[in-house]
């Protein structure tokens, strides 16, 4: 029934009842979920376009609800930039990611560097420094077998004290990352100012690029300017032979995707970290 009357009701439609009801059961089941260990931490491996080698893992956050299943991240992490609580979620996720890698090290397991997705809010508030020295302090882990991947959407504000943050976790010996790279604000132009060690050049520059010169001519583009100012280049999504092929010869550095693995579970992943034996 539609009151007209004081006209509350028009602004909740009832279509639109449903879709709050899921967003507020989400936003209180997150702190809870926390609390009783409903996430975990799939990885995803990064190759070496050189080699084939795997080069390095990008942490990816997985939520399983009690009621609902699994949650993607794409629901859930946008709700938590709302309300905060992802400050929460990102030391969760870097400490469980460098707790991992340490004890993956410590099994004598290949040395890799670990990559962490860390919201454009935690440069604004909270302590990122303090929560990055913290964490490697309480794990163990050598900071140089730690990544970052930003968006560009850190760099809309107070460009100066991000700059600074970042220049002080790289002198500790982390790697900074933009990721989505091409989707943002970020000009080009702003690159040369960011103490940055790698782009990541997103899907929708992958995609289709065997097929479309104009796009590959942006990506080649893209790619030259990017070594130019000595950073790597990691092309993300890929998932055809055809797209693999045109990456590397357009030079970029890593690949990641689909092709070469999904994410995986640390117990899957572990198995791609086994040395040969050295007979
Ligand atoms: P992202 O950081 O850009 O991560 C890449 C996403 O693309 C991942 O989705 C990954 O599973 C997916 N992907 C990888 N290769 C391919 C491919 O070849 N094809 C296609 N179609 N997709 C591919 P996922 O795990 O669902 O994560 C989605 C987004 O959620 C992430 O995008 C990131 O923005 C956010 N997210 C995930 N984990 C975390 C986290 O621990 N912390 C924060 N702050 N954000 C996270
Ligand atoms: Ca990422
Ligand atoms: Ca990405
Ligand atoms: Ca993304």
């Amino acid at each position: 029934a539609k009151e007209e009357g004081d006209g509350c009701y028009r602004f909740f439609k009832p279509n639109l009842l449903p879709l709050i009801a899921e967003k507020m059961r989400l936003e209180n089941g997150l702190y809870k979920a926390l609390q009783e260990n409903q996430f975990s931490l799939h990885y995803q491996p990064k190759i070496s376009a050189a080699s084939g080698e795997l080069c390095g893992i990008e942490a990816l956050i997985r939520w399983k609800h009690p009621e609902l299943g699994l949650v993607p991240p794409d629901k859930f992490i946008p709700l938590a930039e709302e309300s905060g609580f992802i400050l929460e979620i990102d030391r969760w996720v870097f400490r469980e990611a460098c707790r991992q890698n340490k004890a993956w090290q410590d099994a004598g397991l290949k040395k890799i560097s670990v990559s962490v997705n860390i919201s454009a809010r935690h440069f604004y508030q909270g302590n990122l420094k303090e929560m990055i020295l913290s964490e490697l302090k309480a794990t163990g882990l050598e900071p140089h077998y730690v990544s970052l991947e930003i968006t560009e959407g850190v760099f809309m504000r107070n460009i100066d004290q991000v700059i600074d943050t970042i220049l002080y976790l790289r002198n500790l010996g982390i790697q900074i990352s933009i990721d989505d790279f091409g989707t943002g604000y970020s000009s080009l132009n702003q690159l040369q100012r960011l103490p940055i060690s790698d782009v990541k050049l997103d899907r929708s520059f992958i995609q289709g690029i065997t097929s479309d010169d104009k796009k590959s001519s942006i990506v080649r583009a893209i790619i030259e300017l990017v070594h130019s100012m000595n950073m790597k280049v990691v092309a993300e999504g890929v998932e055809t032979e055809g797209e693999s092929r045109f990456c590397k010869e357009l030079k970029c550095d890593e690949l990641q995707g689909y092709l070469f693995s999904r994410p995986l579970p640390a117990a899957e992943l572990e198995a791609l970290l086994v040395q040969p034996k050295n007979v």
